[in-house]
């Protein structure tokens, strides 16, 4: 008997302190998995365009660390994607600037030239993995977040119509639009912090760690 309840307290406690949430608890590792899926699909497409895994995770990280600390320029989700795609864009950029400056004497001058000169505008491809990324950011809100976001800052519905077929107000309106924006921008600063080597958003691998420390500058600090 005494056996019985030696084994049944730890379970006891655990449905005691984790029970109720458990549903919370099984959406928060969905909503985890797919952060750090976005993120690895940001990660390969870097590999492609650097060469090697450590190169194209210094250029994630650095990428990861201007839209943590510049989140708070998220105005819109039509202008965010053309926003992340120079972010990343320059981040690659200036990959190539820094490894020009290093000695590479298998390469001829001339291809460090070209790309030193190269702009911070994303090319097709690099605006089709910032696009899907957002897509993904996007699929992780409720349907009604989702929805308000999608008409107002996608279709470019006006706010009035919008109002008018949710039967609400335009005060209340722009209330939800706020939220709906703040939840995503929180979702982006979750993905750029989310470890691609361990998976964890709460990892404490000193790249994790920078991350984190500028998220939380930025979640004290953000007034969107
Ligand atoms: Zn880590």
């Amino acid at each position: 008997m005494v056996r019985k309840m030696d084994e049944t307290l730890p379970d006891l406690l655990a449905r005691q302190s984790h029970g109720k949430d458990r549903r919370a608890d099984a959406g928060r590792k969905a909503v985890e998995a797919a952060l750090l899926e976005g993120q690895q699909r940001i990660l390969r497409f870097l590999i492609g365009r650097v060469g090697n895994s450590d190169d194209a995770k210094d250029v994630l990280q650095d990428f990861s660390m201007r839209a943590i600390t510049r989140a708070d320029d998220l105005r819109d989700v039509a202008s965010v994607r053309g926003w992340l795609g120079r972010l990343l864009a320059t981040a690659i950029a200036d990959h190539h600037r820094r490894a020009a400056r290093r000695p590479k004497p298998d390469l001829g001058s001339d291809t460090w030239t070209d790309l030193s000169e190269t702009l911070a505008q994303p090319d097709a491809e690099t605006d089709a993995v910032v696009c899907d990324c957002l897509h993904d950011l996007i699929g992780l809100l409720d349907p009604g977040t989702r929805d308000l976001l999608r008409r107002i800052d996608l279709l470019g519905q006006s706010r009035d119509e919008v109002a008018r077929s949710l039967n609400i107000s335009e005060g209340t309106l722009a209330v939800r639009l706020h939220r709906a924006r703040r939840k995503l921008r929180d979702l982006l600063i979750q993905m750029c912090v989310t470890c691609p080597e361990h998976g964890f958003l709460d990892c404490a691998c000193d790249r994790a760690r920078a991350r984190q420390q500028a998220a939380k500058a930025v979640n004290s600090g953000g007034s969107l």
